[in-house]
Order: C-alpha cells, then structure tokens, then sequence
C-alpha cells in the first residue's frame, strides 16, 4: 500500500500557509501501517488539480486530497475528481440538512454556492465532518483509494481519526502499525554519521533507518511494522545493536530528547549543580538550559562574559590570559579553563562550563571564525578544555558551540 496525499490550495505554494495537513496525516497514516510515498502541492487550477490527480494514479494505491471543499469559486476538488473518476456528484442530503438549519439558527441567508459543501461523488462514502460544513468523500476505483477532506485543520484532524482511519481499515487488510525507537547522538555530524552507516541505510527494507538532524543535534529513528511492542523489539533489537556497536559512544539517549533535558535531568537526579561562563554563544547555552521545565535545581546561573573587561572583572580570568604580548587571548584553552573554573567558583557550583570561540562573521585576535574553546571544570578535578571547529554561519555556530558544550560535560 503507498500512500500519496495531495495539498490543493495556491495560498500552500505562495507559502502563505505550511502544508501541516500533509504532515499530520503522514504520521496519522503512519501509526496505522500505511507508508506515505509521496506529498504533493497544486494550486487551485482546474488543469493542474487533473494532472496531480494522474501522476498520483500513476504511483499510488491512495490518495488522499486535503482543501478545496468549500463553497468559493476556487474550491474545486470534488468537481474535479467527479469529473476525472466519470462518478456524478449529488447531494449528501443529511449535510444538507444540517448546512440549512446552520444558516437558519443564524439568521443569513444560505447562497446558491453553499450548497457545493453538501455534494458527494454519488456511491462513495460520506466522512461526516463534526467541525464544519463540507461533506468529506472516501471511494475506491480500479483498485484505488480516494479520500478527499476539507482543507482547515480543525476540520481535517477530525475526520481523519474519526472517519478515515475507520473506512481504510475495514478495506485494507494487514494493516500493520509502525513502530519506531529513536536514538539521539551528540559530538558527531549528521553526514559522519551517514557515512559510518552507509551500508545499513543502503540496505534497508524493514526497519528502515532515518538519519535526521535539527537544531544542531542528529538523531536515528529506526522504524518497523510489527504487530505489538515486542514483536517491534524483536525486529529493532539486532538493528540498534549494530549501530550501537559502531557508533555507541556518541548515542546519548534512546529517547526523544534534547540534549540539555538529558543533562539537566541526569545532573538533577545526581543532585549536582552547573554554572556556565559564555562569551561568543552570548546566553545561548543558558537559554537552551533553562527551556527545560524543571531545571532550577540544577542550572544555577552564569555570566556572559562577551568582552575582555567583563571576562577579568566579574569573573575573574587573569588578565595576564587575556590581552599583552604573548597572552593567549580571549579565544584560548587557557582563557576557557580559566572562564570554567571562575564561574564554577563564584556560584558555587559542581560544575563550571564555558564557551569562547569566534562566531564570525570576522576573524577575532587573528583567529579564524568558527574556533570555539570549551572548558569543563568539575569540582576536585583538574580543569580541561577542548578545541572545536565548528562551521556555518553565525546564529549556527553560536547553536551548535552551544550544543558542543554540553556534549563535552556529558561525556
Ligand atoms: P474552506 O471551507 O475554509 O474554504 P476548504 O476545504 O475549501 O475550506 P481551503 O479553502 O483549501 O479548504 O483552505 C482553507 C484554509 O484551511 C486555508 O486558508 C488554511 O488555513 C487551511 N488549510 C488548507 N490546506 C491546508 C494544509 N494543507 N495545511 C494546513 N492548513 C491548510
Ligand atoms: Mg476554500
């Protein structure tokens, strides 16, 4: 069974409004075994609606049309379909009845174009619609499914659980539903990844494996149509555990989380408490750590410490490290030793963490954009710091050496 489902609507292609349509059912069809193929978008065009409509024909056995059941002039869905299936449209008479007595209860008169709203392709199934006035449709031709739902969300999401998850699994036999773990990894780039796994991804039929990055963190998500729970471990198990055997050390969770919750949870279970020093990240690294709800136990605060004066005065890093001949420098091992060690103290914290780096967009003490340091002080320990090459443009670099920083006090 492959699914496709079209978005009619030229507000979707103008980019005025995201396709969330096609997202929700994607995942909602996914939960009931059914793989979505492809997504399309096509304007309201009486032409290009029929060519969609084709194509998907060409390479699917449902299709699903989300938009354009309304009563304007540009809502052409149903008469399109109508026209290319050759099944006459009539009128659902129950949502008829229901559009009149909405225009009653109201007191405005109900014009001629309302009543598109109520039409169904005759012998197809109507999808009552509990949140609005268009009448959905759910027919099968020729071996293929057709399900056309109105275009609002609000509308859309109802029928879907309520109607079309019922229709599709009294006529689709082995529905299977998809199971999925996820494993989220830390200190290592999406195509590094890839590439560590090529060979598994290649090969894949069942699980499926899904690399997939955002917000400077990658993630894996295994999935596999199984009957219940363990029978979808028993298939995900040998899978994880190979790539767990290649690439174990950067995985951090198994579990859909960032990396800031996994730390600020795992600090907070150990009842330790953190304290961060950032320069070139600017707060960015206290912002991703106090959206974790939860996470004042842990976090404790920090300085942003962005320039030399607020780095020697508030913190305290010798001046010495930072600016003279033969200093280090703002941008240095030493300085993001000395930032890590100073914050810890001065919060009396278990751990101090720092970032200084050059997020660009020009170098900075003749250091090249992207060299970000970050130091780890842990209390009784000796202070380390590591060096980073991160690349990218500003905003990435201060997200990522945000995300870096993390990583070095997880490992
Ligand atoms: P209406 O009766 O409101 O005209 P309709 O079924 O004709 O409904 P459209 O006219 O295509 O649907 O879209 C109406 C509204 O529904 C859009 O302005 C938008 O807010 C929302 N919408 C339509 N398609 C999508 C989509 N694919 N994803 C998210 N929202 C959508
Ligand atoms: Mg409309």
């Amino acid at each position: 069974m492959k699914a496709e489902i079209i978005a009619v609507g030229t507000e979707l292609l103008m980019g005025q409004i995201a396709n969330t349509n096609a997202q929700y059912l994607s995942s909602g069809l996914a939960e009931i075994g059914i793989g979505v193929y492809f997504h399309t978008v096509v304007g309201d065009n009486v032409g290009r609606i029929k060519e969609a409509l084709a194509i998907a024909k060409s390479r699917a056995d449902l299709i699903i049309c989300t938009g354009g059941l309304g009563p304007t002039q540009d809502d052409l869905t149903k008469d399109v379909l109508a026209e290319v299936l050759g099944w006459p449209l009539v009128i659902h008479q129950p949502s008829m009845d229901k559009m009149t007595e909405f225009f009653a209860n109201r007191g405005v008169p109900m014009v001629e174009s309302n009543i598109k709203q109520a039409q169904m392709l005759e012998g197809s199934t109507p999808l009552a619609n509990e949140t609005g006035l268009a009448v959905g449709n759910a027919l099968t031709q020729d071996g293929t499914h057709y399900i056309v739902l109105p275009g609002p969300p609000r509308e859309m999401k109802p029928m879907f659980e309520h109607e079309v998850k019922l229709w599709l699994q009294a006529r689709i036999e082995n529905l299977l539903p998809l199971h999925s773990i996820i494993l989220k990894f830390a200190g290592i780039g999406e195509s590094l990844l890839e590439h560590r796994l090529i060979d598994l991804i290649d090969g894949q039929t069942d699980p499926t494996i899904a690399p997939y990055a955002k917000e400077g963190e990658v993630a894996i998500r295994l999935t596999t149509r199984a009957t219940g729970p363990e029978d979808a471990a028993q298939r995900l198990r040998p899978l994880e555990a190979e790539i767990r055997s290649r690439v174990g050390e950067f995985i951090y969770a198994d579990q859909d989380v960032t990396l800031e919750e996994f730390i600020v949870r795992k600090l907070g279970d150990e009842g330790r408490t953190l304290a961060v020093a950032e320069s070139c990240t600017g707060g960015q690294l206290s912002d991703l750590l106090t959206a974790v709800a939860g996470g004042s136990g842990a976090f404790v605060g920090g300085v942003i410490s962005y320039t030399n004066e607020i780095k020697r005065q508030v913190l305290g890093v010798p001046a010495e490290l930072l600016e003279g001949e033969g200093a280090p420098g703002a941008v240095s091992r030493e300085t993001a030793c000395a930032m890590a060690e100073c914050v810890m103290e001065l919060c009396g914290a278990d751990y101090g963490l720092s970032v200084t780096g050059v997020a660009g967009p020009a170098e900075l003490e003749g250091k090249p954009v992207g060299l970000v340091y970050v130091g780890v002080a842990v209390r009784g320990q000796a202070v380390t710091a590591v060096e980073l090459r991160i690349s990218g443009n500003r905003p990435t670099i201060k997200l990522r050496a945000s995300k870096s920083a993390l990583y070095q006090l997880w490992q």
